[in-house]
Parts: C-alpha cells; structure tokens; sequence
C-alpha cells in the first residue's frame, strides 16, 4: 500500500478483512505527513502512534473494534494532548506538555484510533487564512500560492494531502468550514455544546467549538459520533440532545427537505463573487436532488459580524490573560515581576493576537463595558431569537483562495462589519476595485466555477518571466528547436498555391487518414479504418481533450502517473471526470506500475491514461508494465487513453504501444502527432484513432467546436508521413546526443539524474542543493538565466526534480551546463 484509502470507512473495511494493519495505516501515515510539505504538522508523535496502533490490532484481533479503531487521525495543537507538546500555534506556549488530554482527544483514545501528531494553526487560532501561525504559514495543497483556509488549516490539508484520514479542529468563526472548502475536503463545526471542550485551549469560550475535517460525509458522522456528548467536566454543554445513529439516514437524500435560504446573506458586502457562486451551485445540487429551497430572511445578519467582532477579542482578551510566564510555556525573565510578565507577553504574542487583546481589553474596559460588551451579548440574543427555527444554509464570508501574502488589511478584516459598533482607527475602506464592483453589478460571478479551479499551468510563469530578457538558455519549453523540414513546409506552400483553402471533412482530409493508417500499422501491426475510426485533430491537445470528453461520465475515476503532462489533471476535470494520480519514482525508472495502477482501481475507475514516454521524467513503459496495465484494463473493463506523442522519441530501446496487446485495440483511444518527432508544433496537427462509436463521439464535439484541422498543416502533415522518416531519424540520433550530454553534466554536479530513454527531457533531483523545486527554477532563471521547469507543475511527485529539456543545440546545453555548476556551487 503505497497511498491511504479514501476514506475511514474503506479503511475499517479493509482492517477488518486483514488486508491491511493498523500499524501499515499509521506508518503510511507517519511517512506521508514526515513528508508533507505544506508546513501543515507542528508535532509528528511516532512512537504515540505506533503504540497506539499495536494496541489497535490487538483489538481488531479480537473481534469488537469500533470503526475508529486503527485509523490514522490529525490534531489541531489547540487541542491538548496528554505528554505530548501543545502549542496553540504561539511562541508563549512553546515547550507546554499537558498533562492530561481534551475530552475528545480522550473519547478518540477509547475508541482505537490512532493519533498521527498535531496540525498547524494560526495562533490562538485568531485568523482565517493561516498565515497568523507563529511556526509559519499553511500553504493549499492544491496550490502552494494559495492560502488553505483557516485557523484549522494544518488539519484540513493533512486530510486534503492524503496524510491522515480525518482531523479534528475548532471553529469560532468559520475556523473549521472554511478551509475545509478551500482544500475541498468535508468539515463541520457541529452545534455549541454538543461536543465537549474540556482540555482545548479557550479562545472565545462562548463560540469555539471542535469538529471534525474528512473525505466523505459518512466519515465525519463517524467522528461526529465518537466526539459528540456530555461531558461533566464541560458546565457549557447541551444536555437535552438525544445522541443518535448520525448516519442513519445519510442514504436517504434530500428530497423533499426544506431547506432555508437567508436572503441577506447574498448581499454581505466583501464577499468574493467565486464564494458566492459555490453556495449558489450547491444550492443548485440541492435543489437537483429534490430538496425545497426557501428564502428566508435573517434581518439582523448585518449586526452578525458587530457582535462578533466585540464578543470574540472581549473573551480572547480575558482568556489570554493566564499566559504570564509563570504557569504554562514561555518565560522571559524580567528585573521585576511585572517586567517578567511584559517581557514574556511582548516576545511570546504575535502581532494578530496582540491586536486582538487590545480591542477586546478596549470593549471590556470600565466605562465601555456596558457600551460594548453587554450590548453586543443583547443583540446576540435577539439575533438568535430572529433566527428561530430556521434552518439555514450560511456561505462563509471570506475569500475563495485567496493568495497567500494577501494580508487582510486590519485584524480579521473578514469579520470588521460594515456599519458595526467597532470600527479600528486605523482601517482602510472596503476593499473594492473597479472590477470588483463592476462583477458586483451582475450578482453572479461571469466566470465558470469549474474552469476558475484550475489553476494556470506552471510552465507558463516561467515562460512569462523570461520573455524579453536577454542571454537566457531556455531548457523550459518542450518543443523542438529544428525548424520544420523543407518538404513539409513546401508541400504545405503548394497546397496553399494550389487553391486548396477550404474547409476539410471534418475528420480530415482523406489522404491524411489513409497515410496515419498505413503507419500505425506500419509501426504498431494493428490497423485503424480511415473512414469511421480515424480523426484529424488540433495537435494531441485536442486530441486529449476530445477523448476525455467524450468519455467520461461525471465523477468518473481516471488513473494517471504522478508526475505527468500539465494537461491531464486539468482535462480530466473539465470533463466532469476525477483526477486519480498514481505515484511514480526514480528507484522504479518512474514507471507506471501495474501494481501500483491495480491499487487506485476502484469502482469509479474508468479509465488509465497513459503518457509515455513521459513527459516530464523521460521514463518510458516495459513490455511487463503494458502487459500488466492491459490484464488490469481488461479485469476491471477499464478504457485506456495511450497519448503517445514521443513515440518515436525513444533512445537505445524500442517503443511499445499498449495497442499492440491482444484485446487492447478495441478499449483504447489511441493518440498521437506531428507536434514533436516531426519538429511541427506550430502546425497544430495530430490525431485520435478508436473504435467508430468512439470516434463518432469525439467528432461531434470537434465539428462543434473547430469544424477541421487547418488544411494547409493536414497537407505539410501528409508530406511528413509519405517521406519524412529520414528527417525524424536524423532528429532523433541529435536528441540522443544532447541527452547523453545533459544527464551526464547533471549526474557530475551531484544532481542525480534517472537515465531518461525517451521524450527529450531529464528531469534531476536538486534536493541535495537544499532547495526546493520552485526556488532551484527561480533562483537558477534570475542568477544565472537559464530556465528549468519545476518538477512540482507536473504532480506531487515531480517536487524536489526540475525538468530540462535538451531539444536546444548542443552549445547551448553546454553553456546552460557551466551555468547550472556556477550556481550549484554557490547554494
Ligand atoms: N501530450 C504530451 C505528453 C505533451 O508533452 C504535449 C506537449 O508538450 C502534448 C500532448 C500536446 O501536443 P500537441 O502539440 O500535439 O498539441
């Protein structure tokens, strides 16, 4: 087992069926979140839960294990944990060890689960984007520019990243449902008083609460279940709850629901068109699948944000006063005792918390304490009685991502009310561009959700940033630097001069499919109709593109190498379809295994894309791997995407297509063109072949959307397959000799380089530098001018490598090469 399951519950099934251990969970566990990169762990415990999963086997052995037993849980270190540190994210408590644990860290004890360690937060868990953490920022997984969300954002990313499988946190003001939405995983902040807090480190003791971040659904009513109850050591608690089965009715749906939409939270100022948007889909989803939808209104929603910007630093204030230096954590020792305590809390507060403090002791002040304090606890209460019995959906207020640096302008900017009782001094209007409020006039977002999720490519802001800078060595862009061979281009010139200036057929002009026939047969022994199962596409972009829309259903799994081409994850998504990589490594020549692809098969697998050779590392497949994968496709009556446009760029070994495996022809979309072998990338030529029904599916979307393939290209095209198999062999044997070239400089200068055997990229480790991969590429492009791509634009696995192209001249490899060993030598 290389990635944990998907969820708790596949987790317990497959602990209960022996197919895995609880000490393999927390191992896994322990390994991922050892190598997590999103700064999302203050305190990983090891031998905690290794002793713990022991004592989870030994349980699962005897047959009545709770379905928390053995599974690999996350920490906000708000919460306190018995003997091991708990920091609340702050200098001041640097070095505190409970000496007992939280309620529900106890109540996860007593049912077997197995805590990994504690997760970042901001501090005291006073902000929403994670960037207040005296330990340093949480970064999305999704998006490293990107902030996860906060205060829980180390818990909701060790769940986002695949490192643990659930995680708990605390919410006072959205510190739990939103980076559970901003990292995409299920977050709840459950009731007040249904969840005990005996044991967390108070904040706003009237609004905190802990909740649980998960896969699925179903996961957190699990957790929810284990943690939900009275508690006597906890005077705050709902007593009159009954505590039942959550799960029970989780597979009836929503039909027929009332559900209850407040009007007025649609028109809270400052928020993000994008936010807006994803309630109104949800809604939308909702209202799919049979839920009614009501408008509601809430009419004090607009002091909502007042009293809690009084309430929220009046209680931090009075809390935070027990952090003196001399009960818990840090101690600055001072000449007296009141320089003792100024010290401490001037070194061991940050600046959000210091703010904070200072607005709450202002509202609690004598002579403003009615004024503010006691005035915002009555309008609370009438807000709460407005409220009623309305059940209603609440869209966060806050950002839809925003990038991180983006400092909110004043503490909790997202909370200061528009026309609110407190009003910093010093805070600067609304925060509204023209654009901004010219999105505003249209209430809906203009953009598409889904497309606004994706983020650009990776490689483009490299490519940005040397544009128009001189000297540069480009190893960035993957495209040949030979120019077109002479009779392609003139056969295009002839057909121009020969008037042929029209559209084509749709699928192509027919000689093209003839001749791509007659060469897949040639090169690969299985032959394709030109009439029904050939298409002529906008290079093996559309190619792709064209294929995955035409298959995918939605939430349809599809299976990729990590790392691979940057327009996969992006493809797959727009055609509905989920993203499922599969992780590949220098100790296995980055093969996709067929071992590891059988481990992401689930039931919502639909398809194996595969690209090799590989486009970043240069690996290519085994004659065992394809077999594998075709024995895999074919058990689980999976489609195949073989995009193998470096097909003929292999070096000292021979190119396998999995079409070439019995059976495989008639469930693979095979993909192909001109882009690289045949130096043409600016032609935008390629092609799709597939059983007819496919085809026919494909090409509706492309007489839809392109009508044909520029005619001119498809004619220099036809010339490339009729005679240009010396131009691609003379190509190919320059490539190897770059190749040989650029591994072996990277290899000298100890930046150890797998021997890639095809495509024209090497793709080194620079770890041993001690820099990351974005920060080897800037660096390398600002100090020295030659560009890399970092290996993380292409999935998880590629961070710590960069790619190197070396379809550039030999004198520029050797140039870049003395470049590249000048830096080195300086990091
Ligand atoms: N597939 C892979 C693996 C690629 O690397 C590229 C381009 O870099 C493409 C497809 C797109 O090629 P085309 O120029 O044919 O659209």
């Amino acid at each position: 087992m290389t990635e944990l399951p998907r969820s708790v519950t596949e987790a317990a099934a497959l602990l209960r069926a022996r197919k895995t251990s609880a000490l393999e969970l927390a191992d896994l566990a322990l390994q991922r979140s050892h190598a997590d990169r999103h700064n999302a762990w203050l305190h990983l415990s090891d031998d905690h839960a290794r002793v713990q999963a022991r004592a989870a086997d030994a349980r699962l052995g005897a047959g009545d294990a709770p379905l928390l037993t053995g599974i690999p849980w996350a920490c906000k270190d708000i919460i306190g944990t018995k003997k091991i540190p708990t920091t609340a994210g702050s200098r001041i408590l640097e070095g505190y060890i409970p000496a007992y644990s939280a309620t529900v860290v106890e109540r996860l004890d007593a049912q077997g689960a197995v805590m990994v360690g504690k997760t970042n937060l901001d501090e005291f868990a006073m902000g929403s984007s994670n960037e207040n953490s005296a330990f340093g920022p949480v970064k999305n997984p999704w998006c490293a520019e990107r902030v996860p969300g906060g205060s829980s954002g180390g818990s909701a990313v060790a769940v986002a990243a695949g490192e643990v499988l659930f995680a708990l946190g605390t919410d006072t003001g959205g510190s739990i449902r939103q980076p559970a939405a901003l990292t995409g995983v299920v977050g709840m902040k459950p009731t007040y008083g249904r969840v005990p807090r005996w044991g967390v480190v108070a904040f706003a003791s009237s609004l905190d609460q802990v909740g649980p971040f998960a896969n699925t659904v179903e996961d957190v009513a699990i957790v929810c279940e284990a943690i939900f109850g009275k508690d006597p050591n906890d005077a705050t608690m709902v007593t009159d709850f009954p505590n039942d089965d959550l799960r029970r009715d989780l597979d009836k749906g929503v039909k027929g629901m009332r559900i209850g939409v407040p009007k007025e939270y649609f028109s809270v100022e400052g928020m993000e068109p994008g936010v807006e948007r994803a309630v109104r889909d949800a809604l939308n989803v909702l209202e799919r699948e049979g839920a009614k939808l009501e408008e509601v209104s809430l009419s004090l929603t607009d002091h909502g944000l007042a009293v809690y910007y009084i309430i929220q630093p009046a209680e931090a204030s009075s809390n935070l006063a027990r952090y003196d230096g001399i009960r818990y954590g840090l101690r600055v020792e001072g000449p007296d005792l009141l320089e003792t305590y100024r010290r401490t809390r001037g070194d061991g507060f940050g600046p959000e918390v210091k703010r904070r403090m200072i607005l709450g002791t202002y509202a609690l002040s004598a002579g403003y304490y009615d004024a503010y304090y006691v005035k915002a606890q009555k309008v609370r209460t009438l807000i709460k009685e407005t409220a009623g019995n309305i059940g209603a959906l609440r869209p966060q207020r806050g950002t839809s991502g925003r990038l991180a640096g983006h400092r909110e302008r004043l503490p909790g900017a997202h909370h200061v009310p528009r026309r609110g009782v407190v009003r910093a001094r010093h805070s600067a209007p609304p925060r509204t561009t023209e654009g901004e409020s010219r999105m505003k006039a249209t209430r809906r977002s203009l953009t598409n959700a889904k497309v606004e999720r994706i983020p650009a490519s990776g490689i483009r802001r490299f490519f940005d940033l040397v544009s128009g800078t001189e000297g540069v060595i480009s190893l960035g862009v993957g495209e040949p630097d030979f120019i077109t061979p002479d009779r392609f281009r003139e056969a295009a010139v002839r057909s121009i001069k020969d008037g042929k200036t029209k559209y084509t057929s749709n699928y192509g002009i027919r000689p093209l499919r003839e001749a791509i026939s007659d060469h897949t047969q040639k090169l690969r022994g299985v032959r394709y109709d030109p009439e029904r199962e050939i298409l002529v596409t906008v290079g093996v972009s559309e190619a792709v593109d064209l294929a995955l829309r035409a298959t995918l259903n939605d939430g349809d799994e599809v299976i990729i190498a990590d790392p691979s081409y940057v327009a996969y994850v992006p493809g797959i998504v727009l055609a509905g379809g989920v993203p499922v990589p599969v992780a590949t490594d220098e100790r296995h020549d980055f093969r996709l295994r067929p071992e590891d692809v059988e481990g992401a098969i689930t039931s919502r697998t639909r398809a194996i894309l595969i690209g090799f050779p590989n486009n970043p590392t240069g690996a290519v497949l085994t004659e065992d791997d394809l077999k594998g994968i075709a024995r895999l496709a074919d058990e689980h009556d999976l489609l195949v995407y073989a995009d193998e446009i470096y097909d003929r760029l292999v070096y000292g070994v021979r190119h396998r297509s999995i079409i070439e495996f019995p059976g495989m022809r008639d469930r693979t979309i095979y993909l192909a063109g001109f882009s690289k072998s045949y130096a043409m990338t600016g032609w935008r030529v390629g092609y799709a072949c597939a059983p007819a029904a496919v085809i026919e599916q494909m090409m509706k979307i492309h007489q839809y959307t392109v009508m044909c393939v520029p005619t001119a290209g498809q004619y220099a095209a036809l010339e490339a397959l009729r005679t240009g198999e010396d131009e691609v062999l003379r190509m190919v044997g320059e490539y190897d000799r770059r190749r040989k070239v650029m591994l072996k400089r990277f290899n000298d200068l100890g930046l150890h380089c797998f021997e890639p055997r095809g495509a024209f990229y090497c793709f080194p480790n620079i770890t041993s530098t001690g820099m990351d991969d974005e920060q080897f590429a800037e660096r390398l492009l600002l100090e020295e001018k030659v560009v890399t791509v970092p290996g993380s634009a292409f999935g998880e696995r590629g961070r710590g490598h960069v790619r190197a192209c070396y379809a550039t001249s030999l004198e520029k490899i050797e140039e870049a090469g003395e470049r590249i060993a000048r830096f080195v030598g300086r990091a």
